[in-house]
């Protein structure tokens, strides 16, 4: 496409745009601790395999990545079990809320797909049967991929979030009665609710990523995270799943593989090109950031970098 991209140029001009109209949305309540976030925090980083390193707002303020961190765990799964994780979750959209309990009756505790609670959560199952201190290793691997030691747990985010689990528990309890879950599922909600819990800003998202978008990438240790033919086949899921009953009108209006959490944060990926991190804590109805959503689209428009 000609010229080089200022992507600088690019991002400040969506997000001033964006923040001269209504900030609309409802951010997510239902986790009580969640409820004190400003809602008017608006945050975006890129990064480009060029090393080239951009945000703007607060793209320096750490926020809870909640459910992107099921990319992360789904990853870590991969790595240690192999293909044999797919035996225990599916790899179809679910077209249904995020926490639903609805297939389960009839997929016989099957999740439909590793990004939805209940296949989450079955992940974090598999990640306590196959490693000594399934938290403490899921951590390591993720301060490992991002260089930075200092991300860590939210320990009122992850109690707030358990004081009122009820569906969660629900979801997990039920899942187990068909023995999908191996282990106490005390522990492994415990697992889930500090997971969730993860804390990072938008420019520790962009370099956590990037094992996902350059095949070539190491981890400090000089390690490779996943084989290609893996990180083709979790950007495939991000593609389909990584929205829930969104994901479909994620694909068509910004076209990346990427996934959402409640805490207001979009984490997408252009494989071989960039990735990019929104924060902006207003959710529209399906759970997902609306300015983020919205941000994406104009950059996807804007740079004609959708991968379709
Ligand atoms: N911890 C949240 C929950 O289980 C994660 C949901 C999300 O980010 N979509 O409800």
């Amino acid at each position: 496409m000609g010229s080089k991209i200022n992507y600088q140029d690019v991002i400040n001009s969506i997000y001033h745009d964006i923040c001269s109209e209504e900030n609309i949305g409802h951010i997510a309540n239902y986790i009580p601790e969640l409820s004190k976030v400003d809602p008017n925090k608006f945050g975006v980083c890129i990064k480009t395999v060029e090393n080239e390193e951009l945000g703007i707002g607060d793209w320096q303020t750490k926020f809870s990545i909640q459910s992107i961190s099921k990319v992360l765990s789904l990853s870590l799964a991969y790595k240690i079990i192999g293909d044999s994780i797919w035996e225990r979750v599916g790899v179809e959209p679910s077209g249904n809320a995020f926490n639903s309990l609805i297939q389960l009756e009839t997929d016989n505790g099957i999740p439909r797909n590793p990004l939805i609670n209940a296949g989450a959560m079955v992940i974090c199952d598999m990640l306590i049967s196959h490693t000594e201190n399934a938290p403490k290793e899921f951590l390591n691997f993720v301060r490992n991929i991002c260089a930075n030691r200092k991300i860590n747990y939210s320990k009122s985010i992850a109690n707030s979030e358990k004081s009122v689990g009820y569906r969660n528990i629900a979801l997990c309890n039920f899942i187990k009665s068909f023995g999908n879950i191996k282990n106490d599922p005390k522990l492994v909600l415990d697992f889930y609710f500090q997971m969730c819990s993860i804390e990072m800003t938008c420019q520790e998202l962009t370099r956590t990523f990037m094992f996902l978008v350059n095949d070539s990438f190491e981890s400090p240790d000089h390690k490779r995270v996943l084989e290609v033919n893996q990180a083709k086949r979790i950007n495939a899921i991000m593609q389909t799943c990584g929205f829930y009953d969104e994901s479909g009108e994620f694909s068509f209006k910004v076209g990346l593989p990427g996934k959402s959490g409640v805490g207001g944060g979009i984490l997408a990926i252009h494989p071989n090109k960039y990735s990019i991190a929104v924060w902006s804590p207003k959710l529209n109805k399906k759970g997902n950031s609306s300015r983020g959503m919205k941000f994406l689209e104009s950059f996807t428009t804007i740079t004609k970098s959708s991968i379709f």
